[in-house]
């Protein structure tokens, strides 16, 4: 097979040479600068607590392979996990409504999980000061992986099935030729290698910086210390010899005061997270000394106490006998944190075969591993990894000061009650749109995407609420759902389906794709047929060879060898380039190039009714159905702006995406504005924009559908050509599904008591039992209803009731027919 260097042999690196092995890859090789015994990295001293549950089902099931994996991980009758179960306890009442959350997510992700009294803490717990506990949340699966004595025994396994290990060998170059890897420079000599797999944890950065890649992570010390013996527990665990076996009480978090706990024997172990972040660059740290030991080693930092003083203080509080105990010992380790808080894992986008994965808690280590493994020998993961993709991030995302400041804000974060559209505290302004300026005069609320600032609604349309038919005024809300959120975007909605409203969609990617072989490129790459005529626009799919979904995208032809697409994510443009730059250069009619234009470019949405009105009076082209039809695409001016228009709508009403070069995007909201108003035009933003997109039956890709799912289960059919002449990417895998029926399926729910809101991943019920999840939600402002997708089986069809687990309650709602909205197009082929 291929021969892999995989460096680093933390329990991430050990854990792939294992993968790789177990699916038949014979050719491996170890790297470790450090001694195998102990190599030193953030592994060695990791006190393996596993917290599964996470609100991304991604993180979640990660955990739980690794969990399995652990599991079944035997030495000497002895395997890698220590199943005492996890317990979070509230001493708040928000976290107690955290706690409920989190009971929801796992549920959606099938983990099993109980919400406890604080008499049943205290019976799980008996140490916890019961004046404090208002509750948990007990996962009786969580527990301790022994990741060091994992590392191990996967050293051992894999070297006895052929893998090789250099140790005290140290990678210092990595050896490239046309674009792909060749080997690395040691120094120990080279290792040639056709496939490389960073696997060096918070050195990352550094492993990155060879190739000239940006790898985003940044290592920061975190405060671990260990107690004298606690009384009471003296002796506990002295029969067991392997350290991790000997604790018996679930691992302990403590999240309202950044702590969490578990037992070593008669000791305590108290992880910290409350201190300042203690950024470190791993290239200072040195050369990894020969002699690794508990107390001497690279990732282990002098402890520094007045760093743990609250901590310590809290600690006597929460759990009381601890006063009769002193810090026996303490240090600052470290590891990775993210400007999102994933891992991230993929492809170099610069050089083939090159691959990482890195700032990977022990948690996820396997699930990874695995990831990585199944990537590499069949083509994808059959978890979705996409949250951790290396090449999810934006350029401005990658610089060293982005990085830096979000990562510490992450690792200042990481216990806290995070709503899912709370922004960035810093790093904002990063990106702005031309009509920035315009949008502050109406009052517009800005949250962050990628970078950019979006507008979720405007203040200006604040008086609109009160003149809104009855049937159109918003409905209360509960406070989780309310933040972030203005009724305001009620008055847009309605101005959208009834007059004109002006959308600002600078912030989604926009590509072009030019050169001879741009055809080939795309017809190879999508679904569907996408060599009609300059002038056409259409949607289709790019699918993992497997047949899953790896985005929806609209590829755009503008001339015969020019096309735009307009795609998800970073990701998209990484994989496209790359494809792109794998086609023959030399060869007539394969050459193509990808250029990300999303930045040099801005665009408007005008949707409506009455958005013709608008158009007709400033510009004198023919936008009619003949002029301009439906999925139509033509270069124009407006009074004298030239744009491309774009006749599509993501939110099914008649109208066009407006695109012009940035030096324009003042200038032609003003004309818009003015010509606008007569007709009742208004700015309208991203809350009012997601409830309209969601009535419209209009899947997110990433959210709604991944690369876990298939375009039937999907119900994204439309854009699937099985007889398209050209060969695609996924084509024969969906012959296969096609024979196949699907057992689950995407359902759009409608909630029956109109006004009781869900956000996203709650679990679903179907005659009491679990059934799936919710995707994405929002309210249905034509609908008059709160709107959910979610993944449920075949057997839960049109008309049935079902229930949606929010905060511990449960709300009815409807399996529905979609699309809600203009099922039928009228309004939106006008
Ligand atoms: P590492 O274990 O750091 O392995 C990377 C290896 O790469 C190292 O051995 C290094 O020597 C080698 N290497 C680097 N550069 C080179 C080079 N140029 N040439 C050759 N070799 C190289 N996670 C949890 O899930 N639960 C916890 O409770 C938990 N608690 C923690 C507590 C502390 C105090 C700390 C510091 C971390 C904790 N973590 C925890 C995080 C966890 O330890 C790490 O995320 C995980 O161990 C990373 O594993 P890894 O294999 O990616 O990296």
């Amino acid at each position: 097979s291929r021969r892999v260097v995989i460096i680093g042999a933390g329990i991430v690196g050990t854990n792939l040479a294992d993968e790789l092995v177990s699916r038949g890859w014979n050719n491996i090789t170890v790297v470790e600068q450090g001694p195998l015994s102990m190599p030193g990295g953030s592994t060695s001293h990791a006190p393996g607590l596993v917290f599964q549950t996470n609100p991304s089902k991604t993180m979640t099931l990660l955990a739980k392979y690794t969990v399995e994996k652990l599991q079944s991980l035997e030495k000497d009758g002895q395997n890698c996990f220590n199943q005492v179960g996890g317990l979070e306890v509230a001493t708040t009442p928000e976290r107690l409504e955290e706690l409920k959350r989190k009971h929801g997510y796992a549920q959606s992700w099938g983990i099993e999980a109980h919400l406890t009294s604080p008499e049943e803490c205290l019976k799980k717990y008996p140490l916890l000061n019961k004046d404090m506990v208002l509750g948990g949340l007990h996962i009786p699966s969580d527990g301790l992986a022994l990741a060091a004595r994992a590392t191990q025994i996967l050293i051992e396994n894999t070297r006895n099935a052929g893998v090789r290990y250099l140790e005290h060998t140290v990678v210092t170059g990595i050896e490239q030729a046309d674009g792909h890897v060749t080997g690395v420079t040691t120094n120990n000599g080279s290792v040639p290698a056709d496939i490389i797999v960073s696997c060096a944890g918070f050195w990352g950065v550094e492993i990155g910086a060879m190739i000239g890649l940006k790898v985003p992570l940044l290592p920061l010390g975190h405060q671990y210390v260990k107690t004298t013996a606690v009384p009471g527990l003296e002796g506990r665990g002295v029969n067991k010899k392997i350290n991790g076996m000997n604790a018996e009480f679930p691992i302990l978090r403590h999240q309202d005061q950044d702590l969490y706990y578990r037992e070593h024997g008669e000791h305590y172990g108290i992880g910290y997270y409350g201190h300042r972040p203690m950024p470190i660059v791993a290239s200072s740290l040195g050369v990894t000394p020969k002699h690794v030991d508990e107390k001497n080693m690279p990732s282990r930092l002098d402890f520094t106490p007045e760093d743990f003083e609250p901590a310590w203080k809290t600690t006597k509080e929460l759990l009381p006998i601890l006063r009769e105990t002193e810090i026996a010992d303490g240090f600052n380790g470290i590891f990775s944190f993210t400007p999102d808080g994933g891992s991230v894992v993929g492809q170099a986008p610069n050089l083939d075969n090159f691959w990482v994965a890195e700032a990977v808690w022990v948690t996820h280590s396997a699930g990874v591993a695995r990831a990585v493994a199944e990537t590499l020998t069949e083509g994808r993961s059959s978890i979705d990894i996409a949250e951790c993709e290396l090449t999810r991030f934006e350029e401005v995302q990658l610089s060293p000061e982005y990085v830096s400041e979000t990562s510490q804000q992450n690792f200042v974060e990481i216990y806290d009650i995070i709503h899912p559209l709370a922004p960035k505290e810093n790093q904002r302004n990063l990106r702005v749109s031309p009509f920035h300026a315009r949008q502050q005069e109406q009052g517009a609320f800005f949250l962050e995407v990628g970078g950019w600032e979006r507008p979720h609604w405007y203040e200006a349309n604040a008086e609109l609420v009160k003149t809104l038919p009855a049937e159109w005024q918003p409905v209360d809300r509960d406070a989780w759902s309310s933040k972030f959120y203005s009724p305001i975007a009620a008055a847009e909605a309605w101005k959208t389906r009834n007059a004109v409203a002006l959308y600002d969609m600078t912030t989604f990617h926009r590509f072009e794709v030019s050169g001879l072989g741009a055809v080939h490129l795309l017809q190879r790459l999508t679904t569907s047929d996408v060599s009609k005529q300059p002038g056409t626009i259409t949607h289709t799919l790019l699918l993992n060879t497997h047949g899953g979904v790896l985005s929806d995208i609209f590829v755009s032809r503008l001339e015969d060898d020019l096309f735009q697409v307009g795609a998800n994510t970073a990701t998209d443009l990484a994989y496209l380039a790359r494809e792109a730059r794998r086609q023959d250069k030399h060869t007539p009619g394969q050459w193509a190039q990808v250029r990300d234009i999303t930045g040099s470019t801005c665009c408007l949405g005008l949707w409506g009714p009455r958005s013709r009105d608008v158009i007709r009076t400033i510009s004198s082209d023919d936008y009619s159905n003949k002029g301009l039809p439906y999925m139509g695409v033509k270069k124009t001016s407006i009074a004298g702006v030239p744009v491309t228009m774009f006749r599509k709508s993501f939110v099914g009403e008649y109208g066009w995406e407006i695109q012009m070069t940035p030096e324009y995007g003042q200038r032609l909201w003003d004309i818009l504005w003015q010509s606008g108003k007569p007709h009742g035009l208004v700015a309208a933003g991203r809350a009012a924009f997601n409830g309209l997109r969601i009535e419209k039956g209009i899947r997110a890709s990433g959210i709604d559908m991944t690369s876990e799912h298939n375009p039937w289960e999907a119900g994204v059919t439309y854009a699937i050509q099985l007889d398209k002449k050209a060969d695609y990417v996924g084509k024969a895998a969906l012959r296969e599904l096609s024979r196949k029926t699907t057992p689950r399926t995407l359902r759009c729910l409608t909630v029956d008591d109109g006004c009781s809101m869900v956000l996203g991943k709650e679990p679903v019920f179907f005659d009491g039992q679990r059934a799936g999840y919710i995707t994405s939600a929002a309210f249905g402002y034509t609908v008059r209803k709160p709107v959910a997708y979610a993944w449920l089986p075949m057997s839960v069809t049109e008309g049935q009731s079902v229930e949606i687990e929010y905060f511990g309650k449960k709300i009815k709602a409807t399996v529905t027919r979609d699309p809600l909205h203009d099922p039928q197009e009228r309004r939106l082929r006008g």
